[in-house]
């Protein structure tokens, strides 16, 4: 859709409300609403004003003022305002009409831009599957009043169910994978998520209960390009948190919400096409891959401490990745392995199918920003020829949870906290640097921001600590 097909269909639609979306460095979107009689050609050329101060990561309250700039490309109609409402997502400009340098949408855009020039392809796909959890009840709080913990979710096996009930069909420990109802109690609500979904423009391929003993669900959509799919994750995010609060729940999609079960990830399945033609196959290549993918994968794992402060910038984030729970610690790739930090999947594979899923990520991450920094690290690999068979990267066929301690050693290990990925970023980052796609400033904002969260959780009382302590 351009401007003129958005303006029309304000007035062939009735909509009463448009709604502009911008993103801030962390990944959270924002919002402010016109009547549907305000907007015009205007507002898509010289877009909408607001306060960057209140948006975590950018300027401060003395140069505050930023300009939202409508992609009309991103309409779609909100399921979930009463007033027939058009949102629109947008990109950040500065007062003077020049992009800002942190966006990070603009950092998306600046990243397919590069990929052209570079000649190497002309498009890069994304397709994240992003997990999450839904819960009955969640309590926390840590403050002068306490510091205190508590989730309740209608599967889980602590639960007694409402009104005091237990039915017994309780998902077994790491069950949740696939049973059928009454064990799956999510059906309902998954559908109607993806129903939305596909009303706002998604293209849902599956959903299924995940792996976790206490509602875990998972629903892909469909790949595209790289601004588009972060968009569209955006979207996707949005819809999950407010069909579940519709129906009194709560969706989360923080890793690792409950000690002992699997956490939840962002797999980002990643491709290149040159027009039509895939890039990533080769019949008779390792796993039918080509040489291109094997570089891409090298560059990847390569750059992969660095990369992971971007895909996965919580400090929860590093208590997923431990062994046992389907996430992978270690940096390798193979085919199928899903202790594998890049996994080829094999099933189904076709010329324009042949991908790489790359399974550290999770979806704390600035999905702009984490796709653009994974295309920038296999960009590198490409131009500079990184095979990870020569660098120690696999492939490694084997469950890797199962290695002798002496088979383990030869394997690097991602990092283990936020505070190593960060100091990985600060030494590694010239390869995003490249083509101006990211600037030092975003680097040195994006680092700074994320100290600043280890600090605060470092500085926080937490429940493990009154187990190990209180008595002591
Ligand atoms: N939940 C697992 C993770 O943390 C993945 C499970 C799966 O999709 N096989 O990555
Ligand atoms: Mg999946
Ligand atoms: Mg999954
Ligand atoms: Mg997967």
């Amino acid at each position: 859709m351009d401007m003129k097909s958005v303006l029309s269909l304000i007035e062939s639609e009735n909509i009463e409300y448009v709604d502009f979306r911008v993103v801030d460095l962390s990944g959270r979107q924002h919002h402010v609403t016109i009547p549907a009689y305000a907007v015009d050609e205007g507002t898509f050329l010289n877009g909408v004003a607001f306060d960057g101060s209140s948006l975590v990561g950018y300027k401060g309250i003395e140069d505050s003022d930023m300009v939202a700039m409508p992609d009309p490309a991103s309409a779609f109609i909100d399921p979930f305002v009463e007033a027939k409402t058009l949102n629109i997502v947008c990109d950040i400009y500065n007062p003077d009409g020049t992009p800002y340098e942190r966006d990070p949408r603009g950092i998306a855009l600046k990243a397919e831009r590069y990929l052209k020039q570079t000649g190497l392809a002309t498009d890069a796909y994304f397709g994240p599957e992003s997990e999450f959890f839904l819960f009955d009840n969640v309590r926390y709080a840590s403050g002068p009043s306490g510091s205190f913990f508590h989730i309740d979710s209608e599967e889980a096996f602590w639960n007694t169910g409402k009104e005091g009930q237990n039915l017994g069909y309780k998902v077994r420990n790491k069950g949740g994978y696939f049973p059928v109802q009454p064990t799956d109690t999510q059906v309902d609500i998954r559908n109607e998520m993806c129903t939305l979904m596909t009303q706002a423009g998604l293209k849902v391929e599956r959903h299924h209960h995940e792996v976790a003993t206490a509602g875990q669900a998972e629903i892909n959509f469909r790949f595209d390009t790289l601004t588009r799919t972060a968009d569209n994750l955006l979207l996707f995010k949005y819809i999950v948190r407010n069909v579940a609060a519709k129906h009194g729940k709560t969706a989360t999609f923080m890793p690792k919400p409950i000690v002992g079960d699997n956490g939840s990830g962002m797999h980002v399945h990643q491709s290149l096409f040159d027009g039509e033609r895939p890039l990533f196959y080769e019949k008779g290549g390792y796993a039918n891959l080509s040489q291109m993918a094997l570089y891409y994968i090298g560059g990847i794992l390569y750059h992969a401490p660095a990369l992971i402060a971007l895909t996965n910038p919580s400090t929860n984030s590093f208590k997923r990745l431990v062994p046992g729970y389907e996430a992978p610690v270690n940096l390798v790739f193979s085919k199928g392995n899903r202790s594998a930090a890049i996994r080829i999947p094999v099933a189904a594979m076709t010329p324009k199918a042949a991908r790489i899923e790359f399974r550290t990520p999770d979806s704390t991450a600035n999905p702009y920003l984490a796709f653009a920094a994974m295309l920038m690290a296999g960009l590198d690999g490409i131009k500079r020829g990184l095979d990870p068979r020569e660098l120690g990267f696999g492939p490694v066929d084997r469950n890797i949870y199962d290695l002798t301690d002496a088979e383990k050693h030869e394997i690097k290990s991602a990092p283990g906290s936020l505070e190593e990925a960060l100091n990985a970023l600060e030494r590694d980052h010239a390869f995003l640097l490249e083509g101006g796609v990211f600037t030092h400033d975003v680097i040195e904002t994006w680092i700074a921001l994320k100290r600043d969260e280890i600090q605060q959780v470092e500085r926080t009382v937490n429940p493990k600590e009154y187990e190990l302590y209180y008595d002591l």
